[in-house]
């Protein structure tokens, strides 16, 4: 079984400190890389955290404001220097295509990777390659800014024991694969009665926004939603004056969404400690993760 989990790579906002890098999350998912956010840093934090750079298949960049995206230059020469040869997909709000190219040509490269650009420029659906479907919404910081949306295909699940009773196997599995029927000893047997259908996880990033209903649809009853908390409430008048989340608004909009796991992140640098963050959120929403630079969060 391919790995599932979500790699922390920074989880400051924009100062970080001794403990915390700018943010950088990297989900590897079906044999995929997804990296989000690449703060300024991230590529040695690959170092850090064990994993090769080459890993990244997408990435995505919410907003351009500097802790989110400072990064793309340097992981994008990363991986024209490794001459990875499958394709770099990268998403970002279609109004900051001008910063997106600055990063991408800020410096003398030679290009040897195939760039896919996905500016986005409207909410919904932005690419379904069977693989995975990627959907967007506008959150509230001020700037266009992104939630995004990954979900895996649904997936058949065959049940042993049934497909033993029924006397189903070797190439008789195979038909009954490509027919949706096989039929043994003169009996039918259909697809349904040996098999169910698993829905694809979702997995939801909500990352710099105000409290808002977009950031709520976004995250409906994914399997995981990582979600900015800048701010603590003794802080509420400062997180939205800089249109952002405090522990408890992202606990409700964890809970209001239905999520299973909340992942809280982008931490101000004037908290030291963390755990107030958690004691907070668990107030509203009960399983809550502090991120923390290198943290492995599991999804399966
Ligand atoms: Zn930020
Ligand atoms: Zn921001």
């Amino acid at each position: 079984m391919s790995v599932k989990d979500l790699t922390i790579l920074g989880c400051s906002s924009q100062q970080p400190t001794r403990h915390r890098n700018q943010g950088a999350y990297v989900l590897r998912w079906n044999g995929e890389g997804f990296l989000f956010d690449p703060g300024e840093g991230t590529q040695r934090q690959f170092i850090f955290a064990n994993i090769a750079p080459t890993v990244v298949t997408r990435i995505f960049v919410s907003h351009f404001h500097g802790d989110h995206c400072l990064g793309l230059g340097s992981m994008l020469m990363r991986l024209n220097l490794d001459k990875v040869n499958h394709k770099i997909h990268c998403y970002y709000p279609a109004s900051g295509k001008k910063y997106f190219d600055r990063l991408r040509y800020g410096t003398i490269c030679h290009e040897t990777i195939t760039v896919v650009e996905h500016p986005v420029s409207q909410a919904g659906l932005v690419e379904d390659d069977g693989n995975f479907r990627i959907e967007a919404t506008f959150l509230k910081h001020g700037v266009d800014n992104i939630g995004w949306r990954i979900t895996e295909p649904n997936a058949r699940k065959y049940r042993e024991e049934d497909l033993k009773a029924k006397g189903i196997e070797g190439l008789k599995i195979k038909e009954l694969i490509q027919k949706g029927e096989v039929t043994i000893n003169g009996q039918k047997v259909h697809i349904d009665e040996v098999s169910w259908i698993k829905q694809g996880d979702s997995i939801a990033v909500v990352i710099d926004t105000l409290y808002c209903q977009n950031a709520i649809d976004i995250a409906k009853n994914a399997r995981l939603l990582l979600c900015e908390s800048t701010y603590l409430e003794e802080h509420r008048d400062l997180a939205h004056d800089h249109m952002h989340l405090t522990a408890k608004e992202a606990a409700t909009i964890a809970k209001n969404a239905g999520v299973k796991h909340l992942v809280l992140t982008h931490f101000s640098a004037r908290y030291q400690n963390l755990d107030l963050f958690a004691a907070e959120a668990r107030e509203t929403f009960p399983n809550v993760t502090i991120a923390e630079d290198f943290k492995v969060i599991r999804i399966d």
